[in-house]
């Protein structure tokens, strides 16, 4: 056996456990990271909530007013603000309506705050509140079509979707049993991405519905 050879042999030895031992460690990183990940950022609200949640609860004291009406447990319509409070690059919201001004205000935070809000709602009476997101500045365009844009979902930061029953309606915010399940799986999330960007550039192109009063329209 000559030297070259020897010293092949001889690296190989040494290197192959450690070769093995790293992707041993690799394999064993990825497989337990995935799961617990996506238990982690899956999650699913239902509504109506049993009342409001008191603005004390995930204080570091807790609610220590003994006469406090408010619940005590989480609530879903407070989970939920704090999911779309958690934005910090862009809220993309497709909502057959948007009308809670609860729900609204969140996105003239986000907005103000600098995160890129766009939404999609279908063509209906509601100008006091596309009024009041275009004053602020947010692009909102509609389903011009004479089909329903029945859609219902948030895409957060291109990370997250909520999506279910829910609508940013006045009934949506205690009154009916709605449902959100919000997602993070990339490939899921991706689908809502171009599912809301083929919306945002298709609906950009048409002249906007006659029964929505243009002097209100703001498309960008
Ligand atoms: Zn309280």
């Amino acid at each position: 056996m000559n030297m070259k050879f020897k010293w092949v042999a001889l690296m190989s030895a040494v290197a192959n456990p450690i070769l093995l031992y790293l992707a041993y460690k690799i394999t064993q990183q990825t497989s337990n990271k995935r799961p617990d990940q996506h238990t982690e950022q899956t999650e699913v609200l239902f509504f109506p909530d049993e009342g409001l949640q008191c603005p004390r609860l995930n204080s570091r004291r807790g609610c220590l007013d003994p006469k406090c009406r408010s619940k005590h447990t989480p609530q879903s319509l407070a989970r939920l603000e704090e999911i779309l409070k958690s934005a910090t690059k862009s809220c993309d919201v497709c909502m057959f309506v948007i009308a809670s001004q609860q729900l609204i205000d969140i996105l003239v935070e986000l907005h103000l705050r600098g995160v890129h809000v766009r939404c999609i709602a279908d063509n209906q009476d509601m100008d006091g509140v596309l009024h009041a997101l275009r004053s602020n500045g947010i692009l909102v365009k509609f389903d011009k079509s004479d089909y329903l844009m029945h859609h219902k979902f948030v895409v957060i930061d291109s990370k997250i979707v909520l999506t279910g029953s829910y609508n940013f309606s006045r009934g949506g915010m205690g009154i009916n049993r709605e449902n959100i399940v919000k997602v993070s799986y990339p490939h899921i999330v991706d689908a809502y991405v171009n599912e809301f960007n083929e919306m945002w550039r298709i609906y950009g192109k048409t002249n906007f519905s006659i029964n929505f009063r243009k002097d209100l329209v703001y498309e960008g």
